[in-house]
């Protein structure tokens, strides 16, 4: 496994759609075991591969027991919405307030190209709708609503 580098706003792979993953291969299992290793070593909460120049349709998420793995994900379901403060990895100094659903259903694949569906809510939901726009070249930034308010 490897820390990979995480690219910033400005490089332009982060503004493409990624592909989809035809292939599972042990080079797939490599990019999601140096994901993960990247994501414990950032302190972040989720990775989409484009974060590490790698443009396939695979992010991972951090739930403090396990980590998610999500190949061709698919958001199913999202509902709930409210507006709750955000930052990214690769976007770095900036935060601010995002409506983000409160619920989401995701269709995914497993690393062995196995289909499940998942569901999440609060930060695992917000995350999985973060990470999933990603994969279709949309930072954050772009959805920022107003800044966190801040507390007294
Ligand atoms: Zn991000």
């Amino acid at each position: 496994m490897a820390i990979r580098e995480i690219i910033t706003k400005g490089n332009e792979l982060l503004d493409k759609k990624c592909h989809k993953v035809t292939v599972f291969d042990r080079r797939m299992w490599t990019l999601l075991d140096d994901m993960k290793e990247t994501l414990k070593d950032s302190g972040g909460v989720g990775l989409a591969a484009p974060q590490i120049g790698i443009m396939r349709r695979v992010f991972i998420m951090d739930d403090g027991e396990q980590i998610w793995e999500f190949i061709n994900p698919e958001i199913i379901e999202a509902s709930d919405y409210h507006e709750v403060p955000e930052g990214c990895l690769s976007v770095p100094g900036v935060q601010g307030m995002v409506s983000r659903p409160n619920y989401v259903r995701i269709r995914g694949m497993s690393r062995d190209s196995e289909p499940f569906v998942a569901e999440f809510t609060g930060l695992m939901a917000q995350c999985a709708q973060h990470e999933n726009d990603h994969l279709d070249g949309i930072l954050f930034d772009s959805k920022i609503c107003g800044p966190i308010p801040e507390e007294d």
